[in-house]
């Protein structure tokens, strides 16, 4: 048996001065990496790259950032520095030749690049919560945003709460003043992630912290809704199907947040559940889907599933397929089950051989893309809204996104004539065709 052995991620060292906005850009930096798959470093010696955010208000601000700078290269020598300091660039060249790059205040996009030139990501499916094509530089207009770290569960393929320990909740006022940062900068749709954000908070009894004149609980139906408040598109990923996902159905009911939940079921057969160690193995989801969509009709739910788990039978899969039938998800990403070194599944007996985890897979992608062209077909003649990715300027067509369209994992909306169009609009759009995954329309 192959066993997948994970390389190491690559770790950051943080160095941030200055003031409490430098801090917040310096939070929102580590966030976006963090999603990526970086570890922080907490000293030098263990960092693959430190990044120092400078200040630059006064003459002895200016004179402690350039020491930092000077301390990095000393005890670690690859050294990226950001911030206001960014804008005297000769200067820093001047006295710290080596220096990989050099950005100024929030040009996160730049400083994220330049992590990335000095510390390749190691994109890896088993960890990452961000897709592999979402490490490219994400576009301005949307953006991934982490409230959590660490996941309390243990399922048995996983070896996440290993790496990242249990679950650590990020403050609710700290991720929607990141949330504001984020569409200042022109976001237009923010991507909650983390490991089990129906989670979130539990860690820290779902505690309140002022926001606004009022308060703000951690709590993920709290938090949904105040970031719906902030105008941009808000979109749910790594959603578990607990009781309380109900209360989110009216905030999208009200257009709130998207209609759409992304629910890693990972299988449905009872018996492979348990095996998995799963949470919220429960056996109503199909009547909670149910529900949900008799309260949210446009609902689009996406999800994972893993073929091939030790001790999955014929009828287990049969049972899985027979579920996929009556849930109609819309979206449905399959993957054939990989050993990983430290998971507890990878030594359980009855593996599944290699063939039938083939066959089983082909299977899954094969209903799954049949009940997608369905859904989609029925969408065509409808007027739905649309988030411009890309404009073509050689062909003026368009590339975009509905509501039930997460990037880079779901389908796109290809529009043949872009007019004046721009990436991060949002435009009405009528659809005219489908095919299995994607849409295709004209302005409307
Ligand atoms: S919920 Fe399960 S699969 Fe997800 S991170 Fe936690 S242990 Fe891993």
């Amino acid at each position: 048996m192959n066993v997948t052995t994970l390389p190491k991620p690559p770790r950051v060292g943080l160095v941030s001065l200055g003031c409490p906005k430098n801090l917040v850009d310096s939070e929102r930096i580590m966030t976006k990496l963090r999603a990526e798959g970086y570890d922080m470093s907490p000293d030098y010696a263990g960092a693959d790259v430190v990044l120092v955010n400078t200040c630059g208000f006064l003459d002895s601000a200016k004179e402690e950032s350039l020491e930092a700078i000077g301390e990095a290269i000393a005890e670690n020598g690859r050294v990226v520095v950001t911030g206001c300091m960014g804008k005297e660039a000769e200067l820093i060249r001047e006295r710290f030749p080596d220096v990989l790059a050099i950005t100024g205040a929030h040009q996160y996009e730049q400083v994220v690049e330049a992590v990335h030139e000095a510390a390749p990501p190691i994109p890896s499916p088993f960890i990452d919560l961000v897709p592999e094509a979402g490490l490219k530089l994400t576009p301005r207009h949307y953006s991934y945003l982490k409230i959590s770290e660490g996941c309390n569960h243990r399922c048995a393929f996983c070896i996440i709460p290993h790496l990242r320990g249990d679950l650590v909740s990020r403050r609710p006022d700290a991720v929607l003043r990141e949330a504001e940062k984020l569409i200042a900068a022109g976001t237009k749709e923010l991507l909650v992630i983390s490991q089990d954000t129906s989670a979130y908070g539990v860690d820290v009894r779902h505690k309140a912290w002022p926001w606004k004149g009022g308060e703000v609980r951690a709590h993920m139906t709290d938090l949904a809704r105040e970031l719906g408040k902030l105008g941009a598109w808000v979109r749910l990923h790594y959603v578990y199907p607990y009781p309380h996902v109900n209360d989110v159905m009216p905030l999208m009911a009200e257009g709130l947040v998207l209609p759409y939940l992304d629910i890693p079921f990972q299988h449905a057969s009872p018996n492979v559940l348990r095996r998995m160690r799963r949470p919220a193995n429960d056996a109503k989801v199909l009547q909670r889907i149910r529900d949900w969509r008799a309260q949210v009709p446009e609902l689009a739910i996406r999800s994972s599933f893993v073929v091939g788990f030790p001790g999955e039978t014929d009828e287990d899969f049969a049972y899985l397929l027979a579920w996929l039938e009556e849930a109609q998800l819309d979206r449905v990403g399959a993957f054939k089950f990989e050993p990983v070194e430290g998971a507890p599944a990878t030594t359980m007996e009855e593996q599944v051989p290699d063939e039938v985890k083939q066959e089983r897979f082909d299977a899954v992608m094969a209903l799954s893309a049949r009940i997608s062209a369905e859904k989609l077909a029925a969408k065509v003649g409808s007027t739905i809204d649309v988030l411009i990715d890309a404009v073509d300027a050689e062909t003026g067509g368009a590339t975009g996104r509905s509501k039930a369209d997460a990037p880079d994992i779901d389908g796109e909306v290809h529009l043949r004539d872009a007019g004046s169009l721009s990436p991060g609009d949002i435009v009405p759009v009528k659809v005219e065709d489908a095919d299995e995954h994607d849409l295709f329309a004209v302005p409307a």
